[in-house]
């Protein structure tokens, strides 16, 4: 049973077995296994519920409908964009469904520097089963569009390494909406697969629902408490509790430290909200000469990598840079662009010429959250400093994809800053290591926020042990992209999924 919150009338008090909150990547894929293994489950999700035929194509509606804070959750200072997903799904909905796994050699760091013994042969099997399930694929050559193509071109013609990604696709038609939701149901996010399989198997899924304290029972598990919420603003409407033996917070690396918080049940791990990753990518636009379409507003967003940068090392887990073309809806084509007035006008005349891509700078985990509670739920403080080394990186960086978009025949390169004066040329690629990353003049993006719950064996130095439970308080899970030791230097949605499916496998072994 799906119940979207608008037809809830009266205040809800659910028993179930497990209770799962977030039916994001990690929420969906736990309350998928548990439920096809017969264990009562309840997946409460505070966005709302939205199919593609529910998917309108417009910024305007879909990014409230679909993102936390539509789109615009910043951190502390307004550095970096913090970009998650709040709807049925999670931030699979709306991402771009590339799909990495996490390195070797990131493993290797969290093995030898966070005791992380994990089973190689475990992970494998639980990427298989995940990959199974979301269809994953390569990108054929033919699905990669002009803004893909065109600074890979670049790049190889520079003797660097480029690749295509594997995706969750099917049926794609190229429209280029990924990122505000696929209105054919072609990108195959957790709502198209784990969840409606978990409700033929027999999981309840509550939508518009938050949960927001979970008290230990005396007679042992929880009740979770919270409130059947208002689409849009979020505003509590009706109460809603559920008594539960088992909890699974999923609701991603910025809210599930905040309902711990919250509830007290973490007052003896200083480590909860700290070693916060995100990843921050910077947008770097190209502007081609007039002979050159790219029309980067159509096709998939994002197809293609060059990854002749990528330095992850055992000792570090982390480094290096990678760059990696993305097409946004025009909005954000727009913004990135830059300019005022009459300059950025005529910059968005060329938009038919226009390139993006982002530069992803694994990042060390260096934030830290901090949360207040109001009528609207957890509002949270990211705060966040990139170390120096990470600045050099992304400097670094930005030279190297300016490089590749004049090789490519690029007239301009023009980094997201307000004060930073277009790269001309290749005689202005020295300029890329004066560029400011300053909260203000710079616009950085995080898609993939991780740790705040940081998983390894000392409560001293982190939140959950290897099985995802939280350090002394046997029953409460914690199994999203929050348990994260450091960044996983890649895109997060296969991580965290195989995380989840080791997570649950484990729990049904242990028959707890
Ligand atoms: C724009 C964008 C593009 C991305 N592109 C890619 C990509 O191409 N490839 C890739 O691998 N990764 C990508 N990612 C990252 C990836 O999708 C996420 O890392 C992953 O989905 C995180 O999983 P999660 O379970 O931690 O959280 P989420 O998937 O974000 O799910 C958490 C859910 O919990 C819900 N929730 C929060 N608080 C509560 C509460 N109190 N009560 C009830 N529910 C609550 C939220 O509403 C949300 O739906 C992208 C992310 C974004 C935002
Ligand atoms: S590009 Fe493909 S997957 Fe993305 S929104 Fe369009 S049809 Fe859907």
């Amino acid at each position: 049973m799906i119940a979207q919150g608008a037809a809830l009338r009266a205040p809800v008090a659910r028993r179930t077995h497990t209770l799962v909150v977030g039916s994001g990547a990690g929420g969906a894929v736990v309350a998928h296994a548990l439920a096809t293994a017969g264990v009562e489950t309840v997946v409460v999700e505070e966005g709302g519920h939205f199919l593609g035929r529910d998917m309108t194509q417009r910024d305007d509606e879909m990014l409230p409908a679909l993102y936390r804070s539509a789109g615009q959750q910043l951190t502390r200072d307004g550095l970096v964009n913090v970009l998650q997903g709040s709807c049925y799904g999670g931030s699979t909905v709306i991402n771009a469904a590339d799909c990495e796994p996490t390195p070797a050699p990131v493993y290797e760091h969290w093995r030898l520097h966070h005791g992380l013994a994990l089973d190689p042969g475990e992970i494998a099997a639980s990427q298989a089963r995940v990959f199974a399930m979301l269809g994953v694929r390569p990108i054929e050559a033919e699905q990669v569009n002009r803004n893909n193509a065109l600074p890979m071109d670049g790049a190889r013609s520079l003797g660097w390494r480029t690749g295509t990604f594997l995706h969750n696709r099917e049926g794609c038609i190229g429209s280029g909406y990924c990122m505000i939701g696929c209105a054919y149901d072609a990108k195959k996010g957790a709502h198209l697969n784990y969840l409606p399989r978990a409700v033929e198997a027999g999981a309840d899924v509550y939508t518009d629902v938050r949960i927001e304290r979970i008290v230990p029972r005396s007679g042992g598990g929880f009740l979770a408490s919270g409130f059947v919420v208002e689409r849009g603003p979020l505003t509590p409407r009706l109460p809603f509790e559920v008594q539960a033996e088992r909890i699974v917070l999923a609701a991603g690396a910025v809210h599930s430290p905040a309902i711990l918080d919250a509830s007290g049940l973490a007052r003896d791990l200083p480590a909860l909200g700290r070693n916060v990753s995100l990843q921050p990518q910077l947008p770097v636009a190209a502007l081609f000469p007039d002979s050159v379409d790219v029309v980067a507003w159509r096709g998939i967003p994002q197809s293609t990598y060059c990854s002749e940068f990528d330095a992850n090392t055992r000792e570090h887990g982390l480094g290096g840079f990678r760059f990696e073309p993305l097409s946004v809806g025009v909005a954000q084509l727009a913004s990135n662009l830059g300019g005022f007035g009459a300059d950025h006008k005529a910059l968005m005349a060329q938009l038919r010429h226009a390139a993006m891509a982002l530069l992803l700078v694994p990042d060390a985990p260096s934030g830290h959250l901090a949360w207040t509670r109001g009528e609207r739920g957890f509002t949270a403080s990211i705060d966040y400093t990139p170390t120096p080394e990470w600045a050099q990186r992304l400097r670094q960086g930005l030279r190297v994809v300016a490089d590749a978009y004049f090789e490519a025949g690029a007239r301009e390169v023009r980094p997201a800053s307000d004060v930073f004066e277009p790269l001309c040329g290749r005689r202005d690629l020295a300029r890329a290591d004066s560029f400011p990353i300053r909260s203000g003049v710079t616009r950085l993006i995080s898609a993939h926020v991780q740790g705040s719950c940081r998983m390894g064996t000392d409560p001293r130095g982190s939140v959950v042990d290897l099985e995802h439970q939280v350090h002394g308080v046997p029953g409460l899970y914690v199994v999203d992209a929050s348990v994260f030791p450091t960044s996983a230097s890649t895109h997060t949605m296969i991580p965290v999924m195989t995380f989840a499916d080791r997570a649950a496998r484990r729990m049904l072994a242990r028959g707890v």
